[in-house]
């Protein structure tokens, strides 16, 4: 599959869609507060995309066949786990950090965001592992340019989360988005000589959803058998942030950041 890349219009359409989805995260960001559980998180998050007109993407991914795939609404990925967190009675606690991602189509096009929310008062490290991962994605839309190749961005986003100390986790990266939530290419938030090998030289037209994710401890991760919930192997805390974002003649520009 080749990369598709997006007219102007398209991208239009793509900020739509993603204007639903930080409605999303809005709403379930007001919600993370101790006593509030998982699952009323992943309801909130379902009534408002629904209302919006929009469609979630990972109830039942990847087939979206009833009964089938991935049972929640939205990713939420409770403390060490990385992604792909399941909602259940869990109840949000003081000190707790909540990994939510939201994807939503809306008239046929895409959007996939993440944020992490800290409960109340966290710890001092745990506080600095969120600023740092969520410095990554400013990092790199700010460092987004036509010309310039993903692995200049990538590298930069690598060396500022372990100057801090944090581990890049790298069995799951950004990808491209459009119609499909999942295009070419795939976006790393780390330098390998395969991203050498195959590096992207980003255009104007091309949406990207970068998502980084970072560790406290080791960026080993590990699939529960539930076979979603990626959870640290060190059981350390993990954060994840993530933006659709598209390339533009000069830049970058943000389609989930409600704008
Ligand atoms: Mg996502
Ligand atoms: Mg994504």
């Amino acid at each position: 599959m080749k990369v598709i890349l997006k007219s102007q219009a398209e991208i239009e359409r793509m900020r739509a869609a993603g204007r639903v989805v930080h409605k999303v995260l809005s709403t379930a960001k007001q919600m993370c507060q101790p006593g509030a559980t998982l699952r009323e998180i992943d309801e909130a998050g379902y009534r408002v995309f629904t209302e919006a007109g929009g469609r979630g993407l990972f109830k039942n991914y990847p087939t979206y066949k009833p009964g089938e795939g991935f049972p929640g609404n939205l990713c939420i990925s409770l403390n060490d786990t990385v992604v792909h967190g399941i909602a259940d009675d869990t109840a949000l606690k003081e000190g707790d950090i909540v990994g939510i991602d939201c994807g939503v189509e809306l008239d046929g096009w895409c959007g996939d965001s993440a944020v992490t929310v800290m409960v109340g008062n966290v710890s001092p490290q745990v506080r600095r592992l969120c600023e740092v991962t969520s410095h990554l994605l400013e990092l790199a839309v700010q460092n987004i340019r036509p010309g310039r190749r993903w692995s200049q961005v990538a590298r930069l986003m690598q060396n500022y989360a372990e100057r801090a100390g944090f581990s890049v986790v790298e069995d799951f990266v950004g990808h491209g988005i459009g119609r499909q939530m999942h295009e070419k290419p795939s976006v790393p938030n780390y330098v390998s000589p395969e991203l050498l090998r195959n590096d992207i030289e980003l255009q104007e037209g091309l949406v990207l959803a970068i998502e980084p994710m970072c560790n406290l401890g080791s960026k080993a991760v590990e699939t529960l058998p539930d076979k979603w919930t990626v959870k640290t192997v060190d059981r350390k805390p993990s954060a994840h942030y993530e933006h659709t974002v598209a390339v533009t003649a000069d830049g970058a520009s943000v389609l989930t950041d409600g704008s």
